[in-house]
């Protein structure tokens, strides 16, 4: 489904990104694998997708450093010759109440979630206009899509992120480019590990298909939207979330 095609997934080595990168190469793709924290996981990642058969680099950038970006895709670029589909996944929370949210809390996670998209996404379509093709897929959250108390940054950046999603699909589609979101709900990842009992039962009653979803539920929608398949598909977003945005 994606032989010839080169990916890069930001926040790629664990959770939903290191899925991302092993599926979209599952499927031929090679991947460039991002890290900001530690290499190990991300070299993990790599290890796996080159046991495949594919390329995997892995390269370092902290997304909410537009420097760090725009080193990432020449790094990229330089090795592997182009950038045919970006995963932008990279994202953190710094959940509290609005009334006690303090303003580092609201700009880190605006700084990683929206402007690191936007850094992103503004590289991708500079070089994929050119190609006269590409797929750029970003990674908001069902909290983006009708809220979720305790969230007012993730949010406010979510949601951001599927306004952004629905303009740069507008910009590009006469170049060949589209441009999607998914949205997932509860995905079982180091995210939502560290959320109390209660709050888990509370969210599980709240999902039809009465389960966590998985990384790879995710995954596999963002393959989907990477597909030539997905060709007529832009400015959407994708909710992955067990039914509970229904
Ligand atoms: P994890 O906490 O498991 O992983 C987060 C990833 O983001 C890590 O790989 C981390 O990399 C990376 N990251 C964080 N900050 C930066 C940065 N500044 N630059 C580059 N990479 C960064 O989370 P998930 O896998 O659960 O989340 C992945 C995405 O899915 C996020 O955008 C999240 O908001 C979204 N999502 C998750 C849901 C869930 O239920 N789990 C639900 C809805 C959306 P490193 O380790 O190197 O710092």
């Amino acid at each position: 489904m994606l032989e010839g095609k080169i990916a890069l997934v930001t926040g790629a080595g664990r959770g939903i990104g290191r899925e991302t990168a092993l599926t979209l190469a599952r499927y031929g793709a090679d991947v460039a694998v991002n890290y900001s924290g530690s290499r190990e996981g991300a070299q993990n990642t790599a290890a796996e997708i080159q046991a495949m058969g594919r390329r995997a680099l892995v390269v370092h950038a902290d997304v909410t450093k537009e420097a760090d970006c725009t080193a990432m895709f020449h790094e990229v670029e330089d090795a592997l010759g182009k950038i045919d589909i970006l995963v932008n996944n990279a994202g953190i929370t710094r959940d509290s109440l609005a009334v006690r949210m303090s303003e580092e809390a609201f700009d880190a996670v605006l700084d990683t979630n929206l402007k690191g998209t936007f850094f992103c996404m503004k590289l991708a379509a500079a070089s994929m206009i050119k190609k006269r093709s590409g797929r750029i897929i970003s990674v908001s959250s069902i909290s983006g899509v009708r809220g979720n108390a305790g969230q007012m940054n993730y949010c406010a950046a979510k949601a951001g992120v599927i306004g952004m999603t629905k303009c740069l699909a507008r910009e590009l589609a006469a170049r060949g480019v589209t441009v999607n979101a998914v949205a997932p709900g509860y995905i079982d990842t180091d995210m939502t590990a560290a959320l109390p009992e209660r709050a888990k039962q509370e969210i599980l009653s709240q999902i039809p298909l009465k389960r966590m979803g998985s990384a790879r539920d995710v995954a596999e929608a963002i393959a989907f939207l990477a597909s030539d398949g997905a060709g007529y598909i832009t400015g959407q977003t994708l909710l992955v979330d067990g039914g509970m945005g229904i």
